[in-house]
């Protein structure tokens, strides 16, 4: 990401949500973006992530300049290449465990029977192989936020972004996610992890901060 702005125009109010950002996050690499509310932490993250694209600068993901494709190419690369993991799950109450990690595997066209293996695999990964005929209201805080990382894991995206994935969880559940999405950086996925507690930071490889719409000097310690 090269000097990359994101400019909010709301009556005659100019808001800089992003401010000439720079940033450059390595294959297998595990960065955490810590910052206040209102900083920019989900401006970013919706930029990386391909949900929205900036006003200005650069965003190059694997070598391909994205910030100004159409939304069309955006999916498509969205698709293929990126997870999302959210601080309200996000589930759809009305479908089980396995038909909610099924659903992006069905926008991706995948054939019935492969998008089922595929999605018992990652509800395995993340522990939940006796529970994928359960409904979201019939799991644990925990264990819904696990159906909603292997529903970012199906299809092997190689990038995992969570914003705030563990904001709706107590502490001990939270650090257990921790371990999920520390587990899955692991394997090799590259993960960005967005969040205001600096302990849930301290996970990560590597720590930005944000504040203004502006990054601040990289701290954090290794591992
Ligand atoms: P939080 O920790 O509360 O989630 P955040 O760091 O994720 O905060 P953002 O959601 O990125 O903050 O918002 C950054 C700034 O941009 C805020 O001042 C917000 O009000 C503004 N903003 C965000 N989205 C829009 C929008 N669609 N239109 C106008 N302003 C917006
Ligand atoms: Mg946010």
């Amino acid at each position: 990401i090269h000097s990359l702005s994101k400019i909010y125009r709301m009556g005659g109010e100019t808001l800089h949500a992003l401010d000439k950002v720079s940033l450059t996050v390595e294959q297998g690499d595990f960065l955490a973006i810590v910052g206040p509310s209102g900083s920019g932490k989900s401006t970013l993250m919706n930029v990386i992530g391909c949900l929205d694209t900036p006003s200005s600068g650069e965003y190059w993901l694997d070598g391909e300049e994205v910030s100004r494709l159409r939304e069309n190419k955006l999916a498509e690369i969205r698709n293929r290449k990126i997870g999302f993991i959210f601080q309200g799950f996000n589930l759809l109450s009305r479908l089980t465990a396995i038909e909610n990690v099924e659903l992006p595997l069905i926008y991706r066209g995948i054939p019935a029977k492969r998008r089922r293996q595929q999605a018992i695999e990652a509800l395995g990964k993340v522990g939940l192989e006796e529970r994928i005929h359960h409904r979201p209201v019939e799991l644990s805080g925990g264990q819904q936020q696990r159906v909603a990382i292997a529903r970012a894991l199906a299809g092997n995206p190689p990038i995992l972004l969570a914003d705030e994935p563990t904001g709706a969880l107590d502490t001990k559940t939270g650090v257990e996610v921790m371990g999920f999405i520390r587990e899955l950086n692991a394997l090799g996925h590259t993960i960005v992890l967005i969040t205001h507690d600096l302990a849930v930071s301290r996970q990560a490889k590597r720590i930005v901060r944000i504040k203004d719409g502006m990054l601040e000097e990289e701290g954090g310690e290794p591992g």
